[in-house]
């Protein structure tokens, strides 16, 4: 890819390998230079968990931010590149997610990169033929790109397992009874609904594998090691025969491991993930509930005018008690919260959001002004107020590390995640 633009471009060094950030960001609200800080962290925990050094000599980053409105964005890998395409807003407000899109997509230098069957060797784009592994190119380097940042100490053991309850809960709205080669074979076909899934149940395949491999090796021996040896045996120019990479995996590693890709990647068996996490002293409730700070809607009772860009309040009796408290109405359109404006649909919102949440505290006072427009007269706005108080949040496939774990599950659980 190209990226033609006026130049805001920035050389950074990582390890000896030179690395270009080149950025359009139409408003100049972000800079090449805040770019490649945010990276040079990331790149510095992947260079540590691939043993060393980046295996590649020279790569670029290229960033075309938007200022349009934009319901999709997301990123592309190409051998010594990426391209992304994402809304503009400052670096402070990208935050989390810039840094898994970057790890992700540079992470692809392992697999497909270094690592693919004859199907993406040789791509034939007129007539593509699918590989049965998009849970090693997709999958894997979504779980590096998570795993590398909470060993590099980027992330808390507790913000990685949030990502893995993330997955969890996407996951669980796809295909879960299919084999997931299968459902790679078919990925441009029968099975196009399933995409997303690579990057949830796919990285999700790569834990388990990574928990199995480091349970069966003392601690010694993961996903990285594994993709580490892969990467030697193949490399850049040579490709393995679609059909014989569970066994080659096996021979490299363990005949559990080959139980392991059969039952659960190439089988129609669901991953028993409970199963997995108590191995690392993690407890995995299918559904929990905690006691949460709120914005008083559920979401049910949140209605959305996308032509306004607006957020209003419906089926009031799906209201959580501190919205009963707040007594909002059926129509309210939210407009201020504790005098603050409360912004538009849009990238900001969630932002936004957070940061209330994480200002509140019990028994504060709490306000919200709503634009009420009622029968008989013009509308007007209104401010409500109660205390805050927390309510009951239900948080399907929850993870919470164990309170008493046992040795073994300590240190096995360093190993996965070296914290
Ligand atoms: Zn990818």
């Amino acid at each position: 890819p190209i990226l033609y633009c006026e130049a805001d471009t920035t050389l950074i060094d990582v390890a000896g390998t030179e690395v270009l950030v080149s950025v359009y960001s139409p408003n100049k609200l972000v800079t090449a230079k805040e770019i490649a800080a945010s990276i040079k962290e990331v790149l510095m925990a992947q260079r540590d968990y691939l043993g060393g050094s980046l295996p590649v000599d020279k790569y670029a980053f290229l960033f075309y931010f938007t200022d349009e409105p934009v319901t999709s964005y997301g990123a592309l890998e190409h051998s010594y590149s990426s391209f992304y395409y994402m809304p503009e807003m400052p670096i402070s407000e990208m935050g989390q997610q810039l840094r898994d899109f970057a790890a992700h997509e540079f992470f692809h230098i392992v697999t497909p990169l270094n690592i693919h069957s004859e199907e993406i060797g040789h791509f034939d784009f007129n007539n593509p033929k699918m590989s049965r592994h998009l849970w090693l190119y997709e999958g894997m380097t979504e779980y590096f790109a998570g795993n590398a940042q909470v060993k590099g100490g980027l992330i808390s053991t507790q913000e990685y397992l949030g990502m893995l309850q993330e997955k969890l809960q996407i996951s669980s709205q796809f295909l879960d009874t299919v084999a997931f080669t299968d459902i790679s074979l078919g990925a441009l076909e029968q099975y196009e609904d399933q995409y997303y899934n690579v990057y949830q149940k796919g990285a999700l395949i790569g834990m388990c594998l990574d928990i199995t491999l480091r349970e069966l090796s003392d601690g010694s021996y993961g996903v990285q090691n594994m993709m580490a040896d892969l990467s030697k045996m193949y490399g850049m120019d040579k490709s393995f025969k679609d059909e014989e990479l569970f066994d080659v995996i096996t021979e490299l590693t363990y005949p559990e491991v080959g139980d392991f890709l059969n039952t659960y990647v190439g089988g129609n068996t669901p991953l028993p993930y409970a199963d997995y996490f108590i191995k690392v002293g993690v407890q995995y409730a299918l559904m929990d509930s905690v006691m949460d700070f709120s914005l008083g809607l559920s979401q049910q009772s949140i209605g959305v005018n996308f032509e306004e860009g607006t957020i209003f309040v419906q089926n009031e009796e799906t209201l959580n008690l501190f919205g009963k408290a707040l007594e909002l109405k059926n129509g309210d359109i939210i407009k201020k919260i504790n005098g603050k404006d409360f912004p538009k649909l849009g990238p900001e919102l969630g932002t936004f959001i957070e940061a209330i949440l994480s200002e509140m505290k019990v028994g504060e006072p709490y306000s919200v002004v709503v634009k009420r427009t009622s029968e008989e007269e013009e509308s007007r706005e209104v401010e409500l107020t109660a205390e805050i108080f927390k309510v009951k949040r239900a948080v399907p496939f929850n993870l919470t590390l164990m309170e008493q774990p046992n040795e073994e599950q300590l240190r096995l659980r360093k190993a996965w995640l070296g914290q």
